[in-house]
Protein backbone atom coordinates (compact mmCIF):
# COMPACT_ATOMS: atom_id res chain seq x y z
CA UNK A 1 0.00 0.00 0.00
CA UNK A 2 0.87 3.67 -0.62
CA UNK A 3 2.50 5.05 2.19
CA UNK A 4 3.08 8.86 2.39
CA UNK A 5 6.20 8.41 4.90
CA UNK A 6 8.41 7.12 1.97
CA UNK A 7 8.01 10.10 0.12
CA UNK A 8 11.50 11.57 0.43
CA UNK A 9 11.63 15.82 1.06
CA UNK A 10 12.07 17.94 -2.44
CA UNK A 11 14.81 20.53 -2.57
CA UNK A 12 13.14 24.03 -2.42
CA UNK A 13 12.98 25.92 -5.76
CA UNK A 14 15.29 27.68 -5.82
CA UNK A 15 14.08 30.99 -7.66
CA UNK A 16 11.11 31.04 -4.88
CA UNK A 17 13.73 30.46 -1.95
CA UNK A 18 15.90 33.19 -3.00
CA UNK A 19 12.96 35.76 -2.79
CA UNK A 20 11.74 34.71 1.04
CA UNK A 21 15.35 35.48 1.69
CA UNK A 22 15.24 38.72 0.24
CA UNK A 23 11.95 39.55 2.10
CA UNK A 24 13.35 38.29 5.85
CA UNK A 25 16.15 40.59 4.99
CA UNK A 26 16.08 44.02 6.69
CA UNK A 27 18.93 46.24 5.48
CA UNK A 28 17.16 49.22 3.93
CA UNK A 29 19.52 49.37 1.05
CA UNK A 30 18.81 45.58 -0.18
CA UNK A 31 18.40 44.76 -3.96
CA UNK A 32 15.90 41.96 -5.74
CA UNK A 33 17.60 41.12 -8.91
CA UNK A 34 16.71 37.56 -8.77
CA UNK A 35 12.24 37.31 -9.67
CA UNK A 36 11.37 38.01 -13.55
CA UNK A 37 9.17 40.49 -13.41
CA UNK A 38 9.08 44.03 -14.40
CA UNK A 39 9.68 46.38 -11.98
CA UNK A 40 9.25 50.77 -12.27
CA UNK A 41 11.88 52.84 -11.51
CA UNK A 42 10.79 52.87 -7.99
CA UNK A 43 11.09 49.05 -7.54
CA UNK A 44 7.45 48.56 -7.87
CA UNK A 45 5.41 46.17 -9.41
CA UNK A 46 3.91 48.25 -12.49
CA UNK A 47 0.03 47.77 -13.93
CA UNK A 48 0.12 48.72 -17.65
CA UNK A 49 -2.05 51.70 -18.00
CA UNK A 50 -3.71 49.87 -21.28
CA UNK A 51 -4.15 46.93 -18.89
CA UNK A 52 -6.02 49.26 -16.46
CA UNK A 53 -7.96 50.75 -19.48
CA UNK A 54 -9.15 47.13 -20.37
CA UNK A 55 -9.67 46.47 -16.93
CA UNK A 56 -12.16 49.48 -16.59
CA UNK A 57 -13.82 48.59 -19.69
CA UNK A 58 -14.19 44.92 -17.93
CA UNK A 59 -15.56 46.02 -14.88
CA UNK A 60 -18.09 48.41 -16.32
CA UNK A 61 -19.63 45.34 -18.41
CA UNK A 62 -23.01 44.81 -17.10
CA UNK A 63 -23.04 41.46 -19.16
CA UNK A 64 -19.86 40.36 -17.82
CA UNK A 65 -20.35 37.18 -15.59
CA UNK A 66 -18.32 34.26 -14.30
CA UNK A 67 -19.23 31.34 -16.21
CA UNK A 68 -16.86 28.68 -17.41
CA UNK A 69 -14.85 29.42 -20.82
CA UNK A 70 -14.89 26.72 -23.56
CA UNK A 71 -12.26 23.91 -23.23
CA UNK A 72 -9.74 25.85 -25.86
CA UNK A 73 -10.59 29.09 -24.35
CA UNK A 74 -11.75 32.60 -25.48
CA UNK A 75 -11.99 32.48 -28.94
CA UNK A 76 -11.40 36.06 -29.84
CA UNK A 77 -8.37 35.64 -27.31
CA UNK A 78 -6.69 32.73 -29.09
CA UNK A 79 -7.31 33.97 -32.96
CA UNK A 80 -6.01 37.47 -31.44
CA UNK A 81 -2.87 35.68 -30.14
CA UNK A 82 -2.41 33.77 -33.44
CA UNK A 83 -2.25 36.91 -35.64
CA UNK A 84 -0.14 38.63 -32.74
CA UNK A 85 3.18 35.77 -33.11
CA UNK A 86 2.09 34.17 -36.27
CA UNK A 87 1.35 37.53 -38.08
CA UNK A 88 -1.66 39.07 -39.31
CA UNK A 89 -1.64 37.78 -42.69
CA UNK A 90 0.09 34.61 -42.09
CA UNK A 91 -0.76 32.00 -44.88
CA UNK A 92 -0.64 29.13 -41.80
CA UNK A 93 -3.96 31.26 -40.36
CA UNK A 94 -6.22 31.53 -43.76
CA UNK A 95 -4.81 27.75 -44.77
CA UNK A 96 -6.37 26.96 -41.43
CA UNK A 97 -2.80 25.09 -40.74
CA UNK A 98 -2.99 26.07 -36.85
CA UNK A 99 -4.77 25.20 -33.68
CA UNK A 100 -4.57 27.10 -30.45
CA UNK A 101 -5.34 26.32 -27.12
CA UNK A 102 -5.63 29.40 -24.22
CA UNK A 103 -3.90 27.51 -21.42
CA UNK A 104 -2.20 28.40 -17.80
CA UNK A 105 -0.10 31.26 -19.15
CA UNK A 106 3.94 29.85 -20.63
CA UNK A 107 4.03 27.14 -17.79
CA UNK A 108 0.90 25.72 -18.92
CA UNK A 109 1.35 25.98 -22.84
CA UNK A 110 5.11 24.30 -22.52
CA UNK A 111 2.62 21.39 -20.10
CA UNK A 112 0.02 21.08 -23.09
CA UNK A 113 2.66 20.76 -25.85
CA UNK A 114 4.92 18.59 -23.96
CA UNK A 115 2.27 16.35 -22.81
CA UNK A 116 0.76 16.58 -26.14
CA UNK A 117 4.46 15.05 -27.88
CA UNK A 118 4.31 12.31 -25.10
CA UNK A 119 1.53 10.84 -25.89
CA UNK A 120 2.05 11.35 -30.10
CA UNK A 121 5.31 12.41 -31.27
CA UNK A 122 6.30 8.97 -33.58
CA UNK A 123 9.19 10.90 -35.34
CA UNK A 124 12.21 8.44 -33.85
CA UNK A 125 11.89 6.31 -30.99
CA UNK A 126 14.20 7.66 -28.62
CA UNK A 127 11.94 11.11 -28.54
CA UNK A 128 14.69 13.34 -27.17
CA UNK A 129 14.13 16.82 -25.97
CA UNK A 130 17.27 19.26 -26.75
CA UNK A 131 16.97 22.23 -24.44
CA UNK A 132 19.55 25.06 -24.58
CA UNK A 133 22.24 25.04 -22.07
CA UNK A 134 21.14 26.28 -19.96
CA UNK A 135 17.33 27.21 -19.77
CA UNK A 136 14.45 27.82 -17.66
CA UNK A 137 15.05 25.24 -15.35
CA UNK A 138 10.87 24.25 -16.04
CA UNK A 139 11.51 23.13 -19.33
CA UNK A 140 13.49 20.19 -17.48
CA UNK A 141 10.52 19.63 -14.82
CA UNK A 142 8.00 19.89 -17.34
CA UNK A 143 9.70 17.33 -20.35
CA UNK A 144 10.55 14.50 -17.16
CA UNK A 145 7.32 14.99 -16.22
CA UNK A 146 5.68 13.53 -19.08
CA UNK A 147 8.27 11.23 -19.74
CA UNK A 148 10.04 12.77 -22.44
CA UNK A 149 13.97 12.07 -22.50
CA UNK A 150 15.83 15.00 -22.33
CA UNK A 151 19.63 16.60 -23.31
CA UNK A 152 21.54 19.84 -23.88
CA UNK A 153 22.71 22.24 -26.63
CA UNK A 154 25.36 24.11 -26.08
CA UNK A 155 24.21 27.54 -26.17
CA UNK A 156 26.25 29.98 -23.90
CA UNK A 157 30.05 30.94 -24.11
CA UNK A 158 31.87 31.36 -21.29
CA UNK A 159 34.25 32.71 -22.98
CA UNK A 160 32.45 35.91 -24.56
CA UNK A 161 29.48 35.80 -23.10
CA UNK A 162 27.45 35.35 -25.78
CA UNK A 163 26.36 32.47 -27.94
CA UNK A 164 27.89 29.47 -28.64
CA UNK A 165 26.77 29.34 -31.93
CA UNK A 166 29.34 26.89 -33.00
CA UNK A 167 28.41 24.54 -30.52
CA UNK A 168 24.92 24.33 -30.63
CA UNK A 169 25.03 23.61 -34.61
CA UNK A 170 27.31 21.22 -34.14
CA UNK A 171 25.21 19.98 -31.80
CA UNK A 172 21.86 19.48 -33.56
CA UNK A 173 24.08 18.36 -36.15
CA UNK A 174 24.89 15.48 -34.23
CA UNK A 175 21.33 14.62 -32.74
CA UNK A 176 19.40 11.70 -33.81
CA UNK A 177 17.40 12.54 -36.76
CA UNK A 178 13.74 13.80 -35.59
CA UNK A 179 14.79 15.22 -32.11
CA UNK A 180 12.55 18.06 -30.38
CA UNK A 181 14.76 20.87 -30.29
CA UNK A 182 13.22 23.71 -27.76
CA UNK A 183 13.95 27.32 -28.78
CA UNK A 184 13.66 30.61 -26.92
CA UNK A 185 12.04 32.87 -29.72
CA UNK A 186 13.53 35.78 -27.83
CA UNK A 187 14.89 37.30 -24.95
CA UNK A 188 16.50 34.30 -23.82
CA UNK A 189 16.40 33.21 -20.16
CA UNK A 190 18.47 33.01 -18.25
CA UNK A 191 21.52 34.53 -20.46
CA UNK A 192 19.40 37.53 -22.57
CA UNK A 193 21.76 35.67 -25.61
CA UNK A 194 19.77 35.62 -29.13
CA UNK A 195 21.19 34.72 -31.92
CA UNK A 196 21.38 36.87 -34.95
CA UNK A 197 18.71 36.51 -38.38
CA UNK A 198 21.66 35.19 -39.91
CA UNK A 199 22.19 32.46 -37.17
CA UNK A 200 18.61 31.97 -37.25
CA UNK A 201 18.48 31.19 -40.94
CA UNK A 202 21.58 28.35 -40.20
CA UNK A 203 19.61 26.71 -37.27
CA UNK A 204 16.51 26.59 -39.39
CA UNK A 205 18.42 24.70 -41.60
CA UNK A 206 19.72 22.28 -39.89
CA UNK A 207 16.40 21.22 -37.82
CA UNK A 208 14.87 20.97 -41.63
CA UNK A 209 18.55 18.35 -42.69
CA UNK A 210 17.72 16.40 -39.59
CA UNK A 211 13.96 16.58 -39.60
CA UNK A 212 14.01 17.60 -35.99
CA UNK A 213 10.85 18.84 -34.30
CA UNK A 214 11.11 22.74 -33.26
CA UNK A 215 9.10 23.72 -29.98
CA UNK A 216 9.17 27.54 -29.42
CA UNK A 217 8.94 29.00 -26.06
CA UNK A 218 8.07 33.15 -26.20
CA UNK A 219 7.65 34.17 -23.11
CA UNK A 220 8.69 38.09 -23.89
CA UNK A 221 7.09 39.16 -27.50
CA UNK A 222 7.50 43.16 -27.72
CA UNK A 223 8.99 43.11 -23.98
CA UNK A 224 12.46 42.90 -25.82
CA UNK A 225 13.08 45.17 -28.30
CA UNK A 226 9.68 47.07 -27.72
CA UNK A 227 8.71 46.07 -31.31
CA UNK A 228 6.20 43.05 -31.50
CA UNK A 229 7.30 41.77 -34.60
CA UNK A 230 11.44 41.81 -34.32
CA UNK A 231 10.79 39.60 -31.33
CA UNK A 232 8.46 37.61 -33.53
CA UNK A 233 10.95 37.60 -36.05
CA UNK A 234 12.31 33.82 -35.67
CA UNK A 235 9.40 32.11 -35.35
CA UNK A 236 7.96 34.30 -38.53
CA UNK A 237 10.72 32.60 -40.47
CA UNK A 238 10.55 28.91 -39.61
CA UNK A 239 6.90 29.34 -40.33
CA UNK A 240 7.94 30.69 -43.62
CA UNK A 241 9.84 27.64 -44.24
CA UNK A 242 7.10 25.42 -43.83
CA UNK A 243 7.97 23.93 -40.58
CA UNK A 244 5.28 21.88 -38.57
CA UNK A 245 6.32 23.61 -34.70
CA UNK A 246 4.63 24.01 -31.84
CA UNK A 247 4.76 27.07 -29.87
CA UNK A 248 3.89 28.13 -26.50
CA UNK A 249 2.84 31.65 -25.53
CA UNK A 250 2.86 34.25 -22.35
CA UNK A 251 1.10 37.21 -21.66
CA UNK A 252 2.48 36.95 -18.04
CA UNK A 253 5.58 39.36 -19.12
CA UNK A 254 4.52 41.41 -22.13
CA UNK A 255 1.47 42.18 -20.50
CA UNK A 256 2.45 42.20 -17.07
CA UNK A 257 -0.50 39.72 -16.28
CA UNK A 258 1.89 36.92 -14.46
CA UNK A 259 -0.59 36.05 -11.51
CA UNK A 260 -3.76 36.03 -13.99
CA UNK A 261 -1.89 33.04 -16.00
CA UNK A 262 -3.02 34.17 -19.81
CA UNK A 263 -1.27 32.45 -22.26
CA UNK A 264 -1.67 30.28 -25.30
CA UNK A 265 -0.29 27.51 -26.88
CA UNK A 266 -0.28 26.58 -31.07
CA UNK A 267 0.33 23.89 -33.11
CA UNK A 268 1.28 24.52 -36.56
CA UNK A 269 1.46 22.35 -39.57
CA UNK A 270 3.11 22.31 -42.79
CA UNK A 271 1.29 23.20 -46.07
CA UNK A 272 0.11 19.83 -47.57
CA UNK A 273 -3.09 18.85 -48.87
CA UNK A 274 -4.51 17.20 -45.87
CA UNK A 275 -3.10 19.88 -43.30
CA UNK A 276 -6.81 20.99 -42.47
CA UNK A 277 -7.65 17.44 -41.76
CA UNK A 278 -4.23 16.59 -39.37
CA UNK A 279 -5.27 20.01 -37.31
CA UNK A 280 -8.57 18.77 -37.01
CA UNK A 281 -7.39 15.58 -35.03
CA UNK A 282 -5.10 17.55 -33.81
CA UNK A 283 -7.45 20.03 -32.10
CA UNK A 284 -9.43 16.97 -30.72
CA UNK A 285 -6.95 15.38 -29.19
CA UNK A 286 -5.61 18.84 -27.65
CA UNK A 287 -9.18 19.40 -26.48
CA UNK A 288 -8.97 15.97 -24.48
CA UNK A 289 -6.16 16.28 -23.15
CA UNK A 290 -7.01 19.87 -21.39
CA UNK A 291 -9.60 18.89 -20.38
CA UNK A 292 -7.99 16.27 -18.40
CA UNK A 293 -5.27 18.89 -17.02
CA UNK A 294 -7.53 21.71 -16.31
CA UNK A 295 -10.98 21.10 -17.80
CA UNK A 296 -10.99 25.21 -18.89
CA UNK A 297 -8.77 28.10 -18.87
CA UNK A 298 -9.31 31.25 -16.31
CA UNK A 299 -11.09 33.75 -17.86
CA UNK A 300 -9.96 37.27 -16.92
CA UNK A 301 -6.98 37.92 -17.84
CA UNK A 302 -7.74 36.23 -21.21
CA UNK A 303 -10.29 38.80 -21.18
CA UNK A 304 -7.64 41.56 -20.73
CA UNK A 305 -5.89 40.42 -23.26
CA UNK A 306 -8.39 39.79 -25.54
CA UNK A 307 -9.40 43.91 -25.15
CA UNK A 308 -6.21 44.90 -26.24
CA UNK A 309 -5.16 42.29 -28.76
CA UNK A 310 -8.58 43.08 -30.45
CA UNK A 311 -9.11 47.22 -30.03
CA UNK A 312 -6.93 48.97 -32.65
CA UNK A 313 -6.76 51.94 -29.59
CA UNK A 314 -5.44 50.16 -27.17
CA UNK A 315 -3.56 47.83 -29.16
CA UNK A 316 -1.26 50.89 -29.92
CA UNK A 317 -1.20 52.03 -26.36
CA UNK A 318 -0.01 48.43 -25.46
CA UNK A 319 2.50 48.54 -27.60
CA UNK A 320 3.63 52.17 -26.29
CA UNK A 321 3.78 50.47 -22.80
CA UNK A 322 5.95 48.18 -24.51
CA UNK A 323 8.10 50.80 -25.55
CA UNK A 324 8.41 51.51 -21.70
CA UNK A 325 9.20 48.75 -20.42
CA UNK A 326 12.06 47.68 -22.77
CA UNK A 327 12.94 51.16 -23.03
CA UNK A 328 13.62 51.65 -19.38
CA UNK A 329 15.81 47.94 -19.56
CA UNK A 330 17.35 49.01 -22.43
CA UNK A 331 18.85 52.32 -20.44
CA UNK A 332 19.70 50.56 -17.46
CA UNK A 333 21.85 47.62 -19.43
CA UNK A 334 23.75 51.34 -21.11
CA UNK A 335 23.86 52.56 -17.33
CA UNK A 336 25.77 49.77 -15.72
CA UNK A 337 27.42 49.17 -18.39
CA UNK A 338 28.96 52.36 -18.72
CA UNK A 339 29.26 52.93 -14.59
CA UNK A 340 30.88 49.41 -14.22
CA UNK A 341 33.41 50.63 -17.33
CA UNK A 342 33.67 53.73 -15.48
CA UNK A 343 34.58 52.09 -11.89
CA UNK A 344 37.63 50.18 -14.24
CA UNK A 345 36.03 46.98 -12.63
CA UNK A 346 37.70 43.92 -13.63
CA UNK A 347 36.74 42.02 -16.75
CA UNK A 348 34.90 43.24 -20.61
CA UNK A 349 31.20 44.42 -19.43
CA UNK A 350 29.74 45.17 -23.48
CA UNK A 351 27.93 41.62 -22.66
CA UNK A 352 25.30 43.64 -20.53
CA UNK A 353 24.46 45.82 -23.54
CA UNK A 354 24.37 43.09 -25.89
CA UNK A 355 22.22 40.79 -24.58
CA UNK A 356 18.57 41.66 -24.48
CA UNK A 357 15.50 41.36 -22.30
CA UNK A 358 14.62 41.18 -18.86
CA UNK A 359 17.63 38.73 -17.76
CA UNK A 360 21.38 39.50 -18.24
CA UNK A 361 24.16 36.73 -17.60
CA UNK A 362 26.83 38.66 -15.78
CA UNK A 363 29.50 36.01 -15.50
CA UNK A 364 29.55 36.72 -11.91
CA UNK A 365 30.62 33.24 -10.22
CA UNK A 366 28.72 31.97 -6.95
CA UNK A 367 31.35 32.68 -5.08
CA UNK A 368 31.13 36.65 -6.25
CA UNK A 369 27.13 36.05 -6.02
CA UNK A 370 27.27 35.39 -2.50
CA UNK A 371 29.60 37.94 -1.60
CA UNK A 372 27.14 40.38 -3.32
CA UNK A 373 24.69 38.76 -1.24
CA UNK A 374 26.71 38.88 2.22
CA UNK A 375 27.95 42.00 1.70
CA UNK A 376 25.75 44.35 -0.17
CA UNK A 377 22.35 42.29 0.51
CA UNK A 378 21.73 42.07 -3.78
CA UNK A 379 19.77 38.94 -4.42
CA UNK A 380 20.69 37.19 -7.71
CA UNK A 381 20.16 33.42 -8.66
CA UNK A 382 23.59 31.72 -8.23
CA UNK A 383 24.30 31.47 -11.88
CA UNK A 384 25.08 35.12 -12.09
CA UNK A 385 21.99 36.22 -13.38
CA UNK A 386 20.18 39.26 -13.02
CA UNK A 387 16.63 40.43 -13.76
CA UNK A 388 17.89 44.13 -15.27
CA UNK A 389 13.98 45.22 -14.21
CA UNK A 390 15.38 45.53 -10.27
CA UNK A 391 17.73 48.08 -11.32
CA UNK A 392 16.73 51.73 -11.10
CA UNK A 393 17.68 55.15 -11.15
CA UNK A 394 18.22 55.32 -7.50
CA UNK A 395 20.11 51.45 -7.00
CA UNK A 396 22.53 51.66 -10.01
CA UNK A 397 25.03 53.56 -8.61
CA UNK A 398 24.76 50.97 -5.62
CA UNK A 399 24.52 48.20 -7.45
CA UNK A 400 27.80 48.99 -9.48
CA UNK A 401 29.69 49.73 -6.87
CA UNK A 402 28.88 46.69 -5.01
CA UNK A 403 29.86 44.42 -8.22
CA UNK A 404 33.06 46.44 -8.80
CA UNK A 405 33.82 45.60 -4.72
CA UNK A 406 32.83 41.75 -5.53
CA UNK A 407 35.17 41.29 -8.30
CA UNK A 408 38.08 42.51 -6.97
N1 LIG B 1 9.34 30.14 -20.71
C1 LIG B 1 10.32 30.96 -20.38
C2 LIG B 1 11.61 30.87 -21.13
C3 LIG B 1 10.16 31.88 -19.36
O1 LIG B 1 11.16 32.71 -19.05
C4 LIG B 1 8.92 31.95 -18.68
C5 LIG B 1 8.72 32.94 -17.59
N2 LIG B 1 9.63 32.87 -16.56
C6 LIG B 1 7.91 31.06 -19.07
C7 LIG B 1 8.16 30.17 -20.09
C8 LIG B 1 6.54 30.98 -18.51
O2 LIG B 1 6.11 31.81 -17.55
P1 LIG B 1 4.59 31.96 -17.22
O3 LIG B 1 4.05 30.60 -16.93
O4 LIG B 1 4.57 32.85 -16.04
O5 LIG B 1 3.94 32.55 -18.43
Amino acid sequence: AFQADVVPQAPEDPLFGLMAAFRRDTDPKKVDLGIGAYRDDNAKPWVLPVVKMADDRLRNDPNLNHEYLPIAGLADFTAASQKLILGGDSPAIKEKRVTSLQTISGTGAVHLGALFLAKFYKLNTKRTVYFSNPTWPNHFQIFSNVGLPNQTYPYFSKETRGLDFEGMINTLQNADEGSIIVLHACAHNPTGVDPTQEQWKKIAEVVRAKKHFPFFDTAYQGFASGDLARDGWAIRYFLEQDFEMCIAQSYAKNFGLYGERAGCFHFVTSPSPDAQSTVTRVASQLSILQRSEISNPPAYGARIASLVLNDPKLFAQWEEDLRTMSGRIIEMRKALRGKLEELGTPGTWNHITDQIGMFSFTGLSETQVMKLREDSHVYMTKNGRISMAGLNTHNIDYFAKAVDKAVR
